[in-house]
Formats: C-alpha cells, structure tokens, sequence
C-alpha cells in the first residue's frame, strides 16, 4: 500500500481547533537505513519542531522517501531512534504513530465515493458515525472539497483527487502529515494552486506538522520554514528556507536550491561593505556562489571569500 491513513488522535473538536503543542515532534536521532546489507541513509540526526514545515529535498535515490518511510514505520532503522512528540516510537507499528502519509498517487480507492474515501481510516478504528460525518466534513472543507461528497475518485481532475487524498490523511487527526512527492503527478498550473492550498491549511492548521519530500525546489521554497538537502544519504545542509537559499552553506546546496553562478574564489580582502560576511556560516569548499539574486548582493568583482 503506498498511501495510508495511519492513525488518529481522539480528540473530537473541529480539524481546525488544533494547537500548536509538543506532542507533534519529530527527531531522527543517528537513524541509518539499510536495504539488503546496502546502507542508503547515513546516520541522520534531524529535530523537526511542532507545527513546522520541514521540506526534505535532494536529487533521486538520495534518500528522502527513505527518511520518509521510516518516520512512518514502513521500513525499520538498521540503527538509530525514532521520536514523535517526545516518545520513541521506533518500535511502533505505523497505525500506532499518530500519522497520516500522502504519496504521489493519490491512491484513492477507486470503488469509494469521496466521502467513504476521505471517513475510511476512521471506520477501520471504529469511530462512532456522528464522529466520522463530523471529521469527513471537516476535512473535505479544510481542503475546498465538501461538494464531491458522492463523487467517485474517477469523477474528479488529479487536483481534486490530491486533495481528497489529503482530506483523507487529515480526517484521523495526525499530529504529524507526510506528504512524498504530493504534487508531482499534477501538471504546472495545478501544483501552484495546490502548493497554496497546501500553504493556507497551514494557517488552518499550526500545530500540524508536515515533512515535505520534493525534488521541486520550488514547491520547497514556497512552503517550508526550514529545508534539508539530502545528498547520496546523508544531509548536505539545513536551514531555514531565506537562509539557506541566501548563504548556502557547500557548493552543492548552492547548486542544488536556486540558480547560481558559480566562481572559484580566494580570500585577500573583505570590502567594507560586505563586513557581514565575517559572521556568515564558513563554506565547507572552496567554492562560493556568486549570485545575481537582487535579495543577496554578493556578485561584485571585488567579492572574495576565504578556501
Ligand atoms: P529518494 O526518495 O531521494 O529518491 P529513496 O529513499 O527512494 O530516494 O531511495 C534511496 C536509495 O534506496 C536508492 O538508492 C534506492 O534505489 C534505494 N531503495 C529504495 N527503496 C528500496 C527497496 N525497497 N529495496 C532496495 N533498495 C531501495
């Protein structure tokens, strides 16, 4: 099964009364995966605090749906922890993790109506009726769906159904929403739209976690409060988003987010007016970007930098 509805909170106000609170955490904390002996995510030490959108980001094979998988307890650390809101939950089957996955996909079911789709996680646990016809309601509005109820998924645009996939995800009330590649099946102008939507349940939502696998940076750029650079499985950098875009730390962070022009430089001087480079974080290679960003004036022929 790719896409998964993984569990819930019992709480039974409106998706929107969520707070921001510590129970929606995450920490990987030195977790390493291995498929058949074959090490693909190096020891990873990552805090993702509550309520924040953490974009994971990096070229195929690098190892975001990995990290991804193993938050959701899809595939199990070959060393390492898992933590959610403070617990271990490393040992813990998905359903018992308080989260809820959207893939690529959609994975609908595709015999279900909307409704009976989006109320589906609920009544695997057993929810009362009233609960699920108040949770289904809740989510389909939180994502501008509430009027394809009785539709079936084949009745609906890639875009419709992406968000009922993520009603569906939100309906169990998760304290944390993986979202893997949840736009990338859309064409151009609807990612867009989604990638704001996806902004405003944000708003609607504080104390929602996300972790966003993309290899769009600009999806990542968008939405996230921080981004992490995975490269061959291991974290190439993090930041916060401005940060990060403006001052990457290594030359493949620069390469990697945004466009940059990159020179060699050497160090002799540093001009008056770019004294702030003497408390930016030091480049971990000889090579700066040299950049044509209007936010980030680095570009001058007299810019040195020390290798
Ligand atoms: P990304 O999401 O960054 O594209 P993945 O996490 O999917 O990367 O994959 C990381 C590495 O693990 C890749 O080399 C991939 O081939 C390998 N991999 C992923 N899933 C499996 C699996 N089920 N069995 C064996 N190798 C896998």
């Amino acid at each position: 099964m790719t896409s998964a509805v993984l569990g819930a909170e019992a709480a039974s106000t409106g998706v929107a009364a969520q707070t921001i609170g510590a129970n929606s955490t995450v920490r990987f904390d030195a977790v390493t995966v291995a498929y058949r002996g074959a090490i693909v995510l190096k020891p990873l030490t990552l805090d993702v605090a509550a309520g924040e959108i953490l974009a994971m980001i990096g070229p195929s094979g690098s190892g975001k749906t990995t990290a991804l998988r193993a938050v959701a307890g899809f595939v199990r650390p070959a060393s390492g922890r898992i933590h959610i809101g403070g617990a271990d939950v490393t040992d813990l089957p998905p359903y018992e993790r308080g989260l809820a996955m959207v893939v690529q996909n959609y994975a609908l079911f595709p015999h279900m109506r909307v409704a009976d789709n989006v109320a589906f996680g609920l009544k695997a646990r057993g929810a009362a009726k009233p609960l699920i016809e108040e949770r289904v309601d809740d989510a389909l509005r939180v994502v501008g769906m509430q009027k394809f109820l009785k539709r079936y998924p084949r009745e609906l645009s890639g875009g419709q159904q992406q968000r009922v996939a993520i009603a569906r995800a939100l309906a169990v009330r998760p304290r944390v929403l993986l979202l893997d590649e949840p736009l990338s099946a859309l064409d151009a102008q609807i990612r867009r739209t989604m990638v704001e939507e996806i902004a405003r349940l944000h708003v609607d939502l504080p104390g929602l976690t996300i972790l966003y696998v993309t290899h769009d940076q600009s999806e990542a750029l968008t939405l996230a409060d921080r981004i992490a650079i995975l490269k061959d499985g291991a974290l190439s950098a993090i930041g916060r988003t401005s940060d990060l875009y403006r001052r990457p730390p290594n030359r493949f962070a620069a390469e990697f987010l945004g466009r940059a022009n990159l020179l060699p430089v050497s160090w002799r001087e540093i001009p008056a007016r770019m004294e702030w480079l003497r408390s930016a974080p030091a480049p971990t290679d000889s090579w700066w970007r040299a950049t044509r960003r209007p936010q980030a004036r680095v570009a001058s022929s007299a810019f040195v930098r020390s290798i």
